[in-house]
């Protein structure tokens, strides 16, 4: 069965051909970015082949177009009509959308009204998804929410000391995100401890980053919260704070509530601590020089990591596992050292060597808790749960 994924942004398409059988296996991929501007770059590959160039792209129908013509050029497919099914990444589905789910006019009209929760994401990934409806048009369309691999999350944990009325009447509440990748780096976390059950903290460290607790395939608790800037600092964004910080500075800065949003999205995190860069590689370049500020932002970013690992074993109750995965997670081998030595009392031990080259497993043989480096992959999670929807 050969399923299309697709994950759009405002601006750009992520594309991938995955063949599921016994295994799931990427056979084409690539990325669209800069959809609408003056110049936008398309890179694709199938195995070994590989293509990269830059060239006007107006629209995410155009984008896709693109997608398809390399596709048939590679050889990979020679007619739409092997695509079997299409995933679409969806960020919000709100309280409504708990698992994978076709993509039917109703449907299409919930995830437009559920888009005031997600004005940045909800609305690109519909052109994604009215794009590819158009142009793949005998295959089912199935939706895959970030949010929904959170919605096990218990009440004591997903509402806010707020007014009640709020999140009845507004719908403010924890809903988490990034949950595709949390859930496959459990699925595979599970899968190397070699038993289906355990407590573990999944540590997803990119440009956006989140923690999950996981208890028996279950997400308890997830840092990201009512909107992706809650929980630890990104990128650029400020994860938790001060609440009264940003009503503070708004009169202090005179500036209004979309300003602020921009200072707490795009002017903060990573990037304001470091006072130059919200990419970690710039950051360990200068850090290995002695940098002030970079061994700082490093030394700040590890400790709130590590106290949100803290709190969720207290969550759990317990720990079998911590998952590293994403950019940061992936590669950082620095941070996850700096992380887990916040953790011994939790009985963490890492291996230094198999940590330092990013191996898979990199706890030493005595640690009472098991850690990995696990390489993030939605759209093999999206391909999952899309065969078992179908079947
Ligand atoms: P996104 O959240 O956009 O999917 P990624 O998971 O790809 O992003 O993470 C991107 C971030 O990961 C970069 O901004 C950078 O900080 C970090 N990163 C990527 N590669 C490395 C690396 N080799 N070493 C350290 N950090 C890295």
């Amino acid at each position: 069965m050969n399923i299309f994924i697709v994950n759009a942004g405002s601006s750009s398409l992520k594309f991938q051909l995955i063949k599921a059988g016994n295994e799931f296996e990427t056979i084409y991929e690539g990325i669209v970015d800069g959809i609408g501007r003056a110049s936008c770059f398309f890179r694709a590959s199938a195995g070994k082949k590989k293509i990269e160039y830059k060239k006007r792209i107006p629209t995410h129908e155009r984008a896709l177009k693109e997608a398809i013509s390399i596709l048939f050029e590679f050889g990979v497919i020679n007619s739409l009509n092997k695509i079997d099914a299409v995933g679409h990444r969806v960020v919000h589905g709100g309280e409504k959308y708990v698992k994978a789910t076709k993509l039917t006019v109703p449907v299409i009209r919930n995830i437009e009204a559920i888009a005031e929760l997600a004005p940045l994401h909800n609305p690109a990934n519909l052109q994604g998804i009215y794009a590819t409806m158009k142009i793949i048009t005998h295959a089912p369309h199935i939706a895959i929410f970030d949010t929904a691999f959170h919605q096990t999350i218990p009440q004591k944990a997903y509402m806010y000391a707020l007014p009640n009325s709020w999140y009845k009447d507004y719908h403010v509440r924890k809903y988490g995100f990034h949950g595709t990748n949390h859930k496959y780096v459990a699925h595979q976390t599970y899968n190397l401890i070699g038993k289906n059950k355990g407590k573990l903290i999944t540590c997803h460290l990119g440009n956006g980053s989140s923690l999950s607790a996981i208890d028996n395939n279950k997400c308890i608790d997830t840092s990201m919260g009512f909107t992706p800037l809650d929980g630890i600092p990104m990128g650029t964004r400020s994860g938790s704070i001060d609440p009264a910080i940003p009503l503070y500075m708004m009169e202090k800065l005179k500036v209004d509530s979309n300003k602020m949003n921009g200072f707490l999205n795009k002017k903060s995190g990573i990037l304001a601590i470091s006072n130059f860069s919200s990419d970690v590689r710039d950051i360990w370049a200068k850090a290995q020089k002695g940098h002030k500020n970079a061994l700082y932002t490093l030394e700040k970013l590890a400790y709130e990591v590590a106290m949100k690992i803290g709190a969720y074993a207290t969550s759990l109750n317990g720990l079998d596992a911590i998952t590293f995965t994403a950019g940061i997670g992936e590669n950082a081998w620095y941070l996850r050292r700096d992380i887990c030595s916040y953790l011994s009392y939790l009985g963490v031990k890492l291996n230094s060597k198999k940590n330092r080259i990013n191996a898979t497993q990199i706890h030493s043989p005595d640690s009472k808790v098991k850690v990995f480096v696990i390489k993030a992959n939605e759209g093999k999670q999206m391909a999952r749960e899309i065969v078992s929807f179908l079947k």
